[in-house]
């Protein structure tokens, strides 16, 4: 076994003996254990841990979940513990091929939950189109929209950038055409996550991320760094808004560090798009972490309910995406809405037909789209509980107190701390060591805290870079984060200490964190799903 990986072995077990920090709770868990799964691996088997992570060739992607005995917060996708009226709803699922009894409730609850806009009145007219995850939807409507726009409208040859851009909106406007096909047509968003920036290039468009000021200027003070920054969105519009087929907002911004956008900023853009009659859509993964952020945090809507901030916010666009896997509470599970009388629709008045062919030819009927009869009872029970206030609180608190403990404990992350994730700043915590991008040290973090029992994973140089012509391109705007996704409902604040206190051994003796070779996958898409690497000596 590598010596580093022997070193940190006998630190965590020194940790093992060191008693916990007392901490003040002033409230119970707003719900209850009704059922439990004990672990099947021990928190002291230490070497086995460390074996099996040279044989997965140091890929946190590929260590089985079996063998972490401590936190695993790779992702908060599709890992949420369902509650018991989620589980009493999947035995009462309904398995009929057509109109099943559970696509009749996830209506209803659609209604409930995002408001009365997005009640179906016309038979005729779609405005559900389920799919099994937030990809796949994403996968349709980009494929589709590409489609729908090459008929409507040939890109003339001459792809120049229109004038009256300044420079660095040019500058990252030429980045992003490098990376597609043809690039005429521009999404921009607050930040795209990966796989929608994947799905926006792969069909033709430019993925723009268009963050505001105080997200590039790292400012710890303000609560809505998730927001899109409204000038240069607005000369966008102005200089190339016949290349615009649609705006985006990500609720919460999760590429960015998991930071909620704010309703002056939705209503903003939303007037922004009628004042240039282009439809404005969300990528609505979480949305109802976003709207407990607005309640704290934006006065006016400090005596509101979650349910009613969400209907404020999803009156504003004229259709969005989802992963069910996020704020849906459930394993599997996404769609595309796109409202009956929105924008959108009326833009593209042959887009809702084509969407539904492509579930038909990929997912199945439309009523089910990908998902069994039971998974849309339990994910209209889902969509029910995400908003109530109890669980909010507890759910986004737990992971304040979670980033306050790395805070106490010296580990420098992203402020303020979003909902769903806790980011470790990578160049901050080896800040002092002259290190280069390319030795990929982020990638050692993980697989040295998988010896000590806890999975997270890395978000920067390695996954978001590229390696081209022999050489490290850095994502852009950088990000060189891991991150720590605590799943919903799933572990208690002493899981998550456990991990903050192993996360403090690797950095109290980081300069023994070692540098990584890559041995498979450096040059290939996607790569940190794929990748394997070995410690450099
Ligand atoms: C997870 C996620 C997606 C993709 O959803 P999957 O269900 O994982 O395919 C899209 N956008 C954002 C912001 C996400 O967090």
């Amino acid at each position: 076994m590598h010596d580093k990986i022997q070193f940190f072995i006998s630190k965590f077990k020194q940790n093992l003996l060191r008693d916990p920090a007392p901490c003040a709770y002033y409230l119970p868990r707003p719900y209850r254990s009704a059922m439990i799964r004990f672990r099947n691996c021990k928190p002291e088997d230490f070497e086995k841990r460390g074996e099996i992570i040279e044989q997965v060739g140091f890929n946190a992607f590929m260590f089985p979940a079996q063998q972490i005995p401590g936190c695993d917060l790779l992702s908060d996708s599709g890992t949420t513990t369902m509650t018991t009226e989620q589980w009493a709803a999947l035995l009462l699922g309904d398995e009929a091929y057509g109109s099943n009894e559970g696509y009749f409730a996830l209506r209803e609850q659609i209604v409930r939950t995002f408001g009365s806009s997005w009640r179906q009145e016309d038979p005729l007219k779609e405005n559900m189109f389920l799919f099994h995850q937030g990809r796949s939807a994403e996968h349709a409507f980009f494929g589709i929209l590409w489609a729908e726009l090459a008929e409507k409208q040939t890109p003339p040859e001459d792809h120049s950038l229109p004038d009256g851009l300044p420079p660095g909106l040019k500058a990252r406007l030429e980045i992003g055409r490098a990376k597609t096909e043809q690039g005429y047509f521009i999404i921009p968003n607050n930040s795209h996550f990966d796989t929608t920036e994947g799905n926006v290039q792969n069909n033709c468009m430019i993925a723009l991320n268009l963050p505001c000021k105080e997200h590039l200027q790292n400012n710890e003070e303000y609560p809505f760094r998730g927001n899109v920054d409204l000038e240069e969105l607005e000369l966008l519009l102005e200089h190339a808004g016949e290349r615009i087929p649609l705006v985006y907002l990500t609720i919460t911004n999760n590429t960015g560090g998991g930071q909620p956008v704010s309703m002056q900023n939705i209503k903003d853009v939303r007037a922004l798009t009628r004042k240039y009659g282009i439809p404005f859509f969300f990528d609505a993964c979480r949305f109802a972490e976003n709207a407990w952020f607005i309640q704290k945090n934006e006065s006016e809507y400090r005596d509101k309910s979650i349910q009613a901030i969400v209907h404020e916010m999803f009156e504003q666009v004229d259709g969005f995406h989802i992963s069910f896997k996020k704020d849906g509470m459930v394993n599997i599970g996404g769609a595309v809405m796109i409202k009956e009388d929105g924008m959108f629709n009326q833009n593209f008045p042959g887009f809702a037909e084509r969407l539904i062919d492509h579930q038909i030819l990929t997912e199945g009927h439309p009523t089910y789209g990908g998902l069994a009869g039971r998974d849309l009872k339990s994910l209209a029970e889902g969509l029910r509980t995400v908003v109530r206030q109890h669980y909010l609180d507890y759910r986004i608190q737990q992971v304040i107190r979670f980033g306050r403990k790395l805070t106490d404990y010296g580990i420098p992350i992203v402020k303020p701390v979003g909902a769903h994730a806790v980011y470790i700043d990578m160049d901050r915590f080896f800040r002092g060591m002259s290190i280069r991008d390319d030795e990929f040290r982020g990638i050692a973090f993980t697989a040295l805290l998988l010896v000590a029992g806890h999975r997270l994973c890395e978000l920067g140089i390695y996954a978001f870079g590229k390696f081209k012509g022999g050489r490290e391109i850095p994502p852009d705007p950088r990000v060189n984060f891991v991150r720590a996704s605590v799943p919903r409902l799933n572990y208690e604040d002493r899981d998550l200490f456990s991990a903050a206190e192993a996360i403090r051994v690797l950095h109290e003796h980081k300069e023994r964190i070692p540098a990584v070779d890559v041995v498979y996958g450096r040059d290939l898409n996607l790569r940190h799903f794929k990748s394997r690497f070995r410690f450099r000596d």
